[in-house]
């Protein structure tokens, strides 16, 4: 009977850990916090002078990116 008990008791631990370990890591997944800071970092090239520029230098105009002003008014 304390056998059982003990096996039982041991069973509910492991769903018990299992459950837990599982809600504990999709809260940490959900956790994004540089996704801001690595967008500003990306090069995209102009589609004027094909050039590489940073994502926050660029100008982005009617679905295209652009290194200046003055490949925007050469577009
Ligand atoms: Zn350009």
């Amino acid at each position: 009977m304390l056998l059982k008990l003990l096996i039982i008791g041991a069973l509910l631990y492991a769903i018990y850990r299992f459950f837990g370990g599982r809600i504990l890591a999709d809260k940490r997944d959900s956790i994004d916090s540089n996704d801001n800071s690595q967008d500003s970092e990306t090069l995209v090239e102009c589609s004027e002078c094909s050039t590489y520029v940073v994502k926050k230098d660029a100008i982005y105009y009617r679905g295209k990116w652009y290194c200046s002003q003055e490949c925007l008014s050469k577009a």
